[in-house]
């Protein structure tokens, strides 16, 4: 079916170099031929796919030199005729340019309404639109990357060769239910068990990389513990490079846990500055602490913090206490003040002060947070595809078990349940709420 044109303005709003407005639609050349004069004049106006045009952009109340390019369907983003004209970025200039694209009746687009039409125009898998928001949101070069391999459909790949799988063992099943003969059954049973086995051993080895994939969304959280006045915001302000958890040799500084992030090799850390975990008597200090200790036991990794002053207290035995069980990095801090070269068990001496032992700290929260294979690449980062990941092996898990004891047509509904976890993924089954969600975090434009 031919859809209305819709028209936006596909650059962020502010002043630039260029700003784009994009028409997409059954119809977006008669709109441009209507407001759109090339310098080469030509008795007709005729557009050539994919070449820019420079020419003079009528906005009706008044004009713009600037560019018109067409996408002839379906080899566009939304897989349908698309125009667009590269104006002078003036917010003003493109929002006249646009609402002359109105007049000319095109309807304004909604929050992610060309990326909507490319997914229902078959040109890209909902999880590929989904890499295409991490892209545009991601706020490390990690997440880009990961975003732009979902984009380009490598999980979709291997999740629809998951379901072609399926697919055939669902067929196999159907033909052996409709000519049922006792011993075939049995020896088809036994082979459909092996063939399960596999999928299942397939899916868990794509769930593994969500351990990854999440750090890289979310961010690593380590959290900066230890006693009162060692360095833990002083080195935080080191890490991040500027000021921004509060110094001070007064014990009890840090009453919240601050929050800054960095990025290690492209990927982000989320750095949080715990209060130092100890009995106080101060009503806010405590509070402080009380959520200091939330941080410090849902971190990914901890750094403990002493200095060579004050040895290790009754609050650093509680401290390594609740953080004995995740990746633990030991520092001594202070090391600008001793001339003494004992080896230590810390993982490094470092100086907020002299920034000795810094670019150490930050190997060892790379190394802690993502392991020897580090440099993997993950594209297992939406936790929706996680959650339909999961319930496809589940139910992967149930097929296995059925087929100790249940007939075929009943193993084929644990097996169609797999298929259809999956089809969330790639959008086949993805209900009309799931696909509203994704397009809801869109802006309007893309
Ligand atoms: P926190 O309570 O653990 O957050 O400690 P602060 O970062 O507030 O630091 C307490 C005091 O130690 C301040 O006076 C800092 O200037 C000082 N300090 C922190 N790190 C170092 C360091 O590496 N060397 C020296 N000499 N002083 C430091």
């Amino acid at each position: 079916m031919l859809e209305e044109n819709i028209s936006a303005i596909a650059t962020p709003s502010g002043k630039g170099g260029v700003a784009i407005i994009r028409i997409s639609g059954k119809s977006p050349l008669e709109i441009a031929s209507k407001m759109f004069q090339p310098a080469q004049k030509t008795e007709v106006l005729q557009f050539e796919p994919y070449r820019m045009y420079p020419g003079r952009i009528d906005a009706g109340n008044f004009s713009d030199y600037g560019l018109c390019v067409y996408f002839k369907a379906p080899k566009s983003f939304t897989g349908e005729d698309v125009v667009e004209f590269h104006c002078h970025g003036g917010e003003s200039v493109a929002r006249g340019i646009l609402k002359r694209t109105f007049s000319l009746g095109a309807k304004s687009a909604g929050k992610g309404e060309f990326t909507r039409r490319a997914f229902l125009n078959g040109k890209l898998s909902l999880a590929a639109t989904e890499g295409l928001a991490d892209m545009i949101n991601g706020d490390s070069e990690a997440e880009v990357k990961a975003g732009y391999l979902l984009y380009s459909e490598k999980l979709t790949e291997q999740v629809s060769a998951l379901q072609n799988e399926l697919k055939t063992l669902l067929a196999g099943i159907d033909a052996s239910v409709d000519y049922p003969e006792e011993d075939i059954e049995e020896q088809h049973i036994e082979e459909l068990k092996g063939e399960l086995c596999v999928i299942l051993e397939k899916l868990n080895s794509l769930l593994s990389g969500y351990c990854t994939g999440k750090k890289i969304k979310s961010g690593v959280s380590v959290a900066i513990c230890g006693k009162p006045n060692t360095g833990k915001s002083s080195l935080l302000n080191r890490l991040l490079g500027y000021e921004k958890a509060i110094v001070s040799d007064v014990a009890g500084t840090t009453r919240d846990a601050v929050e800054g992030t960095i990025e290690i090799k492209g990927r982000k850390f989320n750095l949080y500055d715990t209060a130092g975990v100890r009995t106080s008597g101060d009503k806010i200090e405590s509070i402080g602490i009380e959520r200091a200790e939330a941080i410090i036991k849902s971190a990914d990794v901890a750094v403990f913090v002493t200095d060579f002053v004050s040895g290790v207290s009754e609050e650093d035995v509680r401290v390594l206490a609740m953080i004995k069980d995740k990746p633990l990095i030991k520092l001594i801090n202070k090391a600008d003040l001793i001339n003494d070269d004992t080896p230590t068990d810390a993982d490094a001496h470092t100086s907020a002060i002299t920034g000795e032992g810094i670019e150490m700290l930050k190997t060892l929260l790379y190394e802690k947070s993502f392991g020897s294979n580090s440099e993997e690449a993950a594209f297992l980062i939406e936790e929706r595809h996680f959650d339909a990941l999961n319930r496809a092996k589940q139910s992967v898990e149930k097929a296995i078990v059925a087929c100790e004891f249940q007939p075929l047509d009943l193993i084929g509904i644990d097996v169609k349940e797999t298929w259809d976890a999956l089809g969330e993924i790639t959008g086949e089954t993805a209900t009309e709420a799931i696909i509203e969600e994704i397009f809801s975090k869109f802006c309007v434009g893309k």
